[in-house]
């Protein structure tokens, strides 16, 4: 499928034949003497080219970064498509067979050795949220590219075919990635997304299409695997001083609605004895999910992000509040064993405060755990290459988590400084950008090498 042309420049040369230009030029002066596209496949495992790497991210960024170091590329955005475009140049140069599938999401393919071999996946996204950073997705991305170019200047063969992926839509609801295990809801299509255009819009401007994206769907079974890296966009690893996070799945998520009922009255004549306070009693309970939380074995996250009190007035005894609760774990039982906690505490503010709590579940989004052997794969990648690992949870959604419908998966985390992310303060350091990409391609290598 063809993809959207990008504005020409002054000089009449687009903007991807330029970055295309430039990459190679990079290319050509980081390839050591005798590793040229003619010499045989070195028989050490090959290291990514930590420059052609980075600098490939520094390209992404003319595509919506802004001053402050950060980037704004809504998905379905002329920046985004200009951002695929070059990606598709990159991909190219990579020796891959680029297409766009019918969902919007860009592929770049390389062939196995072997034709009967499921594909071996790796990928991210490109897209920002409004105001974001210059490494959320775009890191995963820029590291399958460097794996690919890595594979292709090395000539190493594989028995897989290789497919590397830039989902489209991640920030709006992983859209790309959910619409290939047929999860998107035909609904969905009206949403308006950031960039002002519909989700059905948006997938023809990046040269899918829309009415037919059921055909877009894969089977489960129908790889080898897949793979991401991915900014923690967390502090866990930079305060462990750790650099490469074995994610071991993506947590569940459970929100429910609160009401608390008590009394309303007048907030000058009610004696403090006489109160049903329905605000007293929600500040009771959002301590007891904070330590329920806190105090239970785990790295389970609970929290009240939302509370409304009604009437809401300064000279009257709230009488009504409204809350959210979510809750968080690697492991859906966990969740519900924390819920019953919650609400055993409820029950007793119930009959201290005299009020009423009720729990009104409105969201659930199933944990999606990685697989084990890829979890050991991808921490004997990064012993091999003498690299620390630490086993950790994504408290963030991924497209990992719909690809984990279509089989294995794995995710490795690179360091976020300070664990900033959706900012343009987000930074991760080159070398740990680096650090991650290695170990993907190590484990790219070690897939399939497996079977
Ligand atoms: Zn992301």
């Amino acid at each position: 499928m063809p993809l959207e042309p990008l504005p020409p420049t002054e000089d009449g040369e687009s903007l991807a034949r330029r970055d295309f230009l430039k990459v190679s030029a990079a290319l050509a002066a980081t390839l050591p003497a005798g590793l040229g596209a003619s010499t045989p496949a070195s028989r050490q495992t090959p290291l990514v080219d930590g420059d052609r790497l980075n600098a490939i991210l520094d390209v992404f960024r003319r595509y919506g970064g802004g001053d402050d170091d950060g980037t704004t590329r809504l998905a379905y955005s002329d920046e985004d498509i200009a951002a695929r475009a070059y990606a598709a140049s990159v991909m190219e140069s990579a020796g891959l067979r680029v297409s766009v599938d019918l969902a919007g999401n860009l592929i770049g393919r390389r062939p196995g050795a072997d034709p009967a071999a499921l594909p071996i996946i790796i990928g991210s996204h490109l897209d920002s949220v409004p105001d974001g950073g210059s490494y959320d997705g775009q890191v995963g991305c820029a590291a399958a590219f460097e794996v690919a170019l890595t594979l292709h200047h090395h000539e190493v063969e594989l028995r897989h075919p290789l497919e590397v992926v830039v989902f489209q839509n991640e920030e709006g609801g992983k859209t790309g990635s959910r619409a290939l295990v047929g999860r998107v809801e035909p609904h969905e299509f009206d949403i308006v997304t950031a960039s002002g255009f519909t989700i059905r819009d948006g997938i023809n401007r990046l040269g899918g299409d829309a009415a037919r994206l059921d055909e877009a769907r894969r089977e489960p079974g129908s790889m080898a695997g897949f793979l991401e890296l991915h900014i923690e966009q967390g502090a866990v690893l930079e305060a462990a001083g750790t650099q490469i996070g074995v994610v071991e799945g993506i947590v569940g998520i459970r929100r429910w609605n609160i009401t608390v009922l008590g009394a309303q009255n007048h907030a000058g004549t009610t004696p403090m004895p006489q109160r049903r306070d329905a605000l007293v009693a929600a500040a009771d309970l959002i301590r007891a999910v904070n330590e329920v939380a806190t105090t239970m074995e785990g790295r389970q996250v609970a929290t009240v992000g939302r509370i409304e009190a009604v009437p809401g007035a300064p000279n009257v005894v709230p009488g009504e509040v409204r809350a959210t609760l979510e809750v968080r774990d690697l492991e859906m039982d966990k969740i519900g064993q924390i819920f019953s906690e919650i609400v055993a505490h409820a029950r007793e503010i119930e009959s201290a405060r005299e009020v009423s709590i009720e729990f009104d579940p409105f969201y659930e989004s199933l944990a999606a755990p990685t697989a084990p052997a890829f979890r050991d794969m991808l921490e004997r990648a990064a012993a091999d290459l003498g690299y620390s690992t630490l086993r950790m949870p994504s408290g963030a959604g991924h497209d990992a988590q719909s690809m984990a419908e279509l089989g294995p998966v794995g995710m490795i985390f690179v360091p976020s400084r300070d664990g900033i992310s959706h900012s343009p303060r987000e930074y991760t350091a080159p070398d740990d950008i680096t650090r991650g990409a290695n170990v993907l391609l190590r484990a790219v290598l070690a897939l399939n090498a497996a079977g």
